[in-house]
Parts: structure tokens; sequence; C-alpha cells
């Protein structure tokens, strides 16, 4: 992946507004030294990139974005840049704010300095995707047609059906020998005819002056970016995970410091996991088995006792039921009662002669439920159309089971009694 050239994201126009002339091309100290993290340089010109005040300069160290690597950050005389992006082989240098451009005029000298961290970041990532991108070539036969790399996650995107536990680990396993042998990374322009005498991955995006990097003979790419100095300032490649996407499949991995991070964040969790259910971190995938198995078999004996409640509830309910013509009356607020428990205790007692179940529980959205017997003579539509307004709510049903909800709890006391009073009439 990468590109001598960057790409340019659509809007983020970089103009001249002041300066000499059209910007001159600005000497990329990164080419040569992708190390350096201090610099010297002249502002040239003032622009903009992105609806933000910039500058441009005889030579920086500032890496703008493209080729799948972000931009670095960092100062010039002291002042903080937030973006850096090239165009017609000028990098302009975006300022985080405006009012500091100032403090930038034209023909100063100025220091500059990169956030050295994020650029190492950059670097360990982009240079860990060129090893594993050619490793998956040369272990599994599988192209790579993307590359993201992100404050979050680092993925390349592989032209391949599936990928199999044994090919990722393969090609982890060679990439991860590539850096142990700590094979030279080196960058150079090419000629034409050089160009053509070498085994690259891909064809370059540009036609004229292209850089080309090599990992010894292990992998060649046309690429603009920054590299360690040899593969072992990669680190390691660590493959975290991979699933189909686009036709593809999608690999995330992390390299250097993030493959170490990425480590400490997991044995903290599983850590923590191991110690709250008092196993070792091996013994996880075995002691949460054991865990759902039991939680399994506690819901099948909770739903069985709740089940058994329910029935009791409904029947000592209706054994004191107001008579009401041929109805039996129960109006009910059952607190902490799910929906589903709510319509078992109602139906057990719309399932006796007369019984008429007038149920209710408030929340952060209140439930009203309205069980009929056929033979009480009302209909629980009805019943539940005089409590529905109160709680603001809605909901419907049939003559023998209705329910419906709303967010006035507070009502539903009020509710409740005039259901009760619709049942009555
Ligand atoms: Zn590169």
């Amino acid at each position: 992946m990468g590109a001598p050239h960057t790409a340019h994201p659509p809007g983020s126009c970089c103009a001249p507004t002041a300066g000499m002339g059209m910007a001159s091309k600005t000497d990329r100290l990164y080419y040569a030294d992708s190390y350096l993290a201090r610099f010297t340089a002249t502002v040239l010109a003032h622009g903009a990139v992105g609806g933000r005040a910039a500058v441009a300069l005889d030579r920086s160290v500032f890496y703008p974005e493209g080729g799948g690597q972000p931009a670095d950050y960092g100062t010039l005389g002291g002042i903080a840049i937030a973006d850096v992006q090239a165009e017609g082989g000028v990098v302009w240098h975006a300022l985080a704010r405006a009012e500091d451009l100032a403090a930038l005029p034209l023909g100063a000298r100025v220091e500059g300095a990169i956030d050295w961290p994020r650029r190492l970041d950059h670097m360990q990532q982009h240079c860990g995707q060129h090893l594993l991108t050619a490793a998956f070539i040369a272990a599994c036969g599988l192209a790579t047609t993307s590359f993201h790399l992100g404050d979050d996650s680092v993925t390349i995107d592989l032209d391949a059906p599936g990928l199999t536990e044994a090919q990722a680990r393969a090609a982890e396993d060679l990439a991860n020998a590539v850096i142990w042998d700590d094979l030279p990374v080196t960058a150079r322009f090419v000629t034409p005819e050089e160009l053509a005498s070498l085994p690259l991955r891909k064809p370059p995006s540009v036609a004229e002056n292209v850089r080309v990097v090599s990992i010894a003979d292990f992998d060649h790419s046309a690429c603009g970016g920054t590299h360690p100095r040899s593969a072992g300032g990669v680190g390691a490649i660590r493959v975290i995970r991979w699933g189909r996407q686009r036709g593809g499949v999608r690999v995330e991995f992390a390299c250097g410091g993030r493959a170490l991070a990425a480590f400490r964040r997991l044995s903290a969790a599983a850590g923590g996991a191991a110690a709250a259910l008092s196993v070792g971190a091996d013994e996880l995938p075995a002691a949460v088995e054991r865990l759902q198995v039991a939680l399994r078999a506690a819901q099948k004996e909770l739903e069985q006792a709740q089940s058994a409640l329910d029935a009791a509830d409904a029947e000592a309910r209706y054994a004191v039921a107001e008579p009401h013509g041929a109805a039996r009356l129960v109006r009910a607020a059952l607190p902490g009662l799910s929906v589903e428990r709510l319509r078992r205790v109602a139906q057990a007692i719309a399932g006796r002669s007369g019984g008429v179940a007038i149920l209710g529980a408030p929340g952060e959205r209140a439930q009203l439920v309205v069980a009929c017997a056929a033979d009480s003579g009302r209909d629980a539509r009805q019943i539940l159309q005089a409590g529905l307004p109160l709680l603001d709510g809605r909901g419907g049903g049939g003559p023998t089971l209705a329910q419906g909800g709303g967010p006035r709890s507070e009502q539903i006391a009020a509710a409740l009694d005039a259901m009760a009073a619709a049942a009555r009439a």
C-alpha cells in the first residue's frame, strides 16, 4: 500500500492565500530519514487546508496524510499543527487555531517538531502492513486489496472467500520471523528501468518519481510512507481477528506498541474475569461453560417457581374477587411483574367462572392487562380503553384479553380504578 503522492480528502482543498507566487515544492526530509523528529525551516506561503489556516515551508519532516498513513501532528514555532496535507508537491501544515497564523509570518525561520510517539506508532503499523500483506501472499497466496490505519484499529482486506485459523497463523508466523531476522528496510527513488526489474507486489499508482520501499528481498512496494530502518522496528505482529467483509476477508491486526497495549488490555480483562471466578486464566472457557449450564438450570427453576407462584396468586385473588352480576372482578397493581407474568395471572383468573382480571404494573412504562372469562359478560378491550388515556397510553386486544401501556406510571392506581368502574357499569 502507499503512494508517493497523497490521496486527497474531498473538500480539503489546499490553496495558497499568500506567498511567493505559487508555493514551491516541499523538501520532504522524512524520505531520507524517517527518524528525524525536529527540524528548522522557512515559511514560504500561507494557505488553507480543509477550512483551517495552513503554512507551506521549504522543508519539512511532517508526513502528509496519504497511502493509508495518517498525517503527523506536532508544532511549528511552538504553534500546534492539527493536520498535514500535500497538493502538487507542496506540504501544507494546518494550524489547530487560525489566530496563530500571525506567529508564522512569511519568511520566518521556525523550529518544527512532530509528535514522535504518534509517528512511531504509524511507522510500526504501516510497515507491519507491508510485512503482513507480503506474508499472506507468500504463506497462503492471498492478496491484500486495501488497508486502513485508524486510531482504534488497523485492518487489511484480503481477496479471499474465507480465512482459516491455520492460514492466519502461518502468515503471522512468517511476518514475525522477518521481524526477528531484523531484515533491513530501505527506500529509494528508482528509474523506470530499475522499476521494471523489481518484483513489485502491485503496479505503482504514479508514473514518475516512483519510490520503492524494500524489506530486503522479502517485499518490494511502491510507497511514499515512513518506515523503521529495519523490520525489527515493527516489534511484533499479532493478527487479532478476522471476518467476512464485502466479498473478502477483513483482518484486524496490531503491531509494536499497539500489540503490547492490546496484550495488556486482554491480560487485565482475562485476569479480572479469572479472579472473579477463582480460576486460572487458561481455565476461563471451561469455567464460563459451567456457569452457563448452571445459569440455564437456575432460569428454568425460577420460571417454574414463578409459574406456581402466579397460579397461587391468581387463585387467592379470585377467592376474594368482588361479585358484580355474573362477573368476579379482581383489580390489582402488581409492581415488579413483567408483562408476561401479568398476562399469566390475568388469564388464570379469567380461566375461572366469571373471572375478570384488571391488572397493572408500574414502571418506566406502566403496563395494563385485562382478561375476561367468556361468561363474565365483560369485554376486555372496552375495560382497557377506560384506563389507557390516564397513562397517555396505547394498546388493544380482543374481548377476552387486552393489554397496553403508557409513560404516566404515577397514574396507574387511577387507571385501574377507572377500568374497575367500567367493568361494574
Ligand atoms: Zn510503506
